[in-house]
């Protein structure tokens, strides 16, 4: 939503008598200054920054595929929704969407909105995340630190509509990531997330991977990295790994951007009731549904290989990867194959890693724990094959 505009000039009394107004100028150098400011800070942040790891994630050497995670749990705001968050704050002020002193909202399931507060206190304007009640403790409490207020809503899909509302009765700006993510980034280059990991593969044993593995919850990601390899006329493929009750697998398979689903994803940061405006889907390869259980169970198998836990969405990729590799070494193919570690498994200590947890959702990860473990010793993904139903 843009923020209201100077009203018109009443309009004449005698329109023949006054002249029609033809040239008007809304230059407004105090706010100009301003907006460099922003722009100029929110650069600085970035020059500030290092790149994200690309890790190697051990698996025996003479099985000829080489699976690596892009750790984009080590940005300042510990997700990659810190890239997306940069983009949109620039979008937005470019844009001239974003006004000083005017709050900026946003419909978010939580890691979107750690990195816009980080950003809006960054240039000094007020935040506001409109979240569902079930977002873990942990993000509004991250939120509140980086400066942000959080308003929660007792149904996930009331979070569009809400932080419109707000916006409109504030005078502030909805930024609403789930239209504009894809159209944020930079996907030619400018050190996306795509180039980076082309970059960093450069020199590894199959420097192409075969396959790039994403997950979505606005597709901006996904949108990405599709648009990139295509535009690098590289033969990777991109697959979306999906989780239960997601809107994405089904409007893919149907090719029906108004689907819907009754129940909200059980995976934070992924999977919507509804096929969001920024997800791209001509330009995905691939998709795949995984089990909420086997992507829980894939962040806990990846704990015992990494040394390190990842929230829920790394787990649905990361079961999508190793599926792919089964399948390329039951073909004989070599390559590499790359995936997402999208965010730190800490803020999920009482969900994810918390086995009342599953047990009070009813989530028996035990079977996907065994099929995983059998992965890692043979090389072979058994097991359920992929839930093709909505
Ligand atoms: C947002 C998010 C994703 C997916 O990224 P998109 O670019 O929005 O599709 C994956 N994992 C986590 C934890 C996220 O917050």
């Amino acid at each position: 939503m843009e923020t209201p505009k100077p009203t018109q000039p009443p309009a004449p009394a005698h329109p023949a008598a006054v002249a029609e107004v033809l040239d008007i100028d809304r230059s407004d150098l105090p706010y100009r200054r301003w907006l460099s400011e922003a722009v100029a800070k929110v650069h600085a942040d970035a020059n500030r920054s290092a790149d994200t790891h690309l890790l190697s994630v051990p698996l025996p050497a003479d099985w000829g595929v080489d699976l690596y995670l892009k750790d984009e749990s080590t940005h300042p705001t510990g997700s990659l929704k810190h890239r997306l968050a940069r983009s949109l704050f620039l979008y937005a002020l470019c844009n001239g969407w974003i006004r000083p002193d005017r709050p900026v909202i946003e419909a978010s399931s939580g890691s979107t909105a750690v990195s816009e507060a980080y950003f809006a206190r960054l240039i000094g304007v007020p935040f506001v995340a409109v979240m569902a009640r079930g977002t873990v403790r942990a993000k509004v409490e991250l939120i509140e630190f980086q400066g942000g207020s959080c308003h929660l809503v007792d149904d996930a899909c009331e979070v569009y509509e809400t932080a419109a509302r707000l916006a409109r009765e504030t005078g502030g700006h909805y930024m609403d990531q789930f239209t504009y993510a894809e159209r944020a980034t930079d996907w030619r280059g400018n050190n996306n997330i795509a180039e980076s990991i082309f970059r960093q593969m450069a020199e590894e044993r199959h420097p192409v991977p075969a396959w790039i593995v994403a997950t979505a919850g606005t597709g901006g990601t996904s949108a990405t990295l599709a648009r990139y390899v295509r535009y690098a006329q590289a033969t990777t493929g991109i697959c979306v790994a999906d989780p239960e009750n997601s809107a994405f697998f089904p409007g893919w398979r149907d090719g029906d951007p108004s689907a819907t689903t009754d129940t909200a994803s059980r995976i934070e940061g992924i999977g919507r009731q509804r096929v969001e405006p920024s997800f791209v889907p001509g330009a995905i390869d691939r998709m795949m549904r995984v089990p909420d259980a086997a992507s829980i169970a894939a962040v806990r198998v990846l704990e015992r290989l990494l040394g390190r836990r990842a929230g829920a969405s790394t787990g649905t990729g990361l079961w999508a990867a190793f599926r792919i590799i089964s399948e390329m070494r039951d073909r004989g193919e070599r390559g590499s194959v790359v995936g997402l570690l999208c965010d730190p498994g800490e803020r999920y200590v009482e969900k994810y890693y918390s086995d009342a947890w599953l047990a009070s959702q009813g989530i028996a990860i035990g079977p996907y724990v065994r099929l995983l473990e059998t992965f890692l010793r043979t090389g072979v993904l058994e097991g359920p094959e992929p839930d093709r139903s909505s």
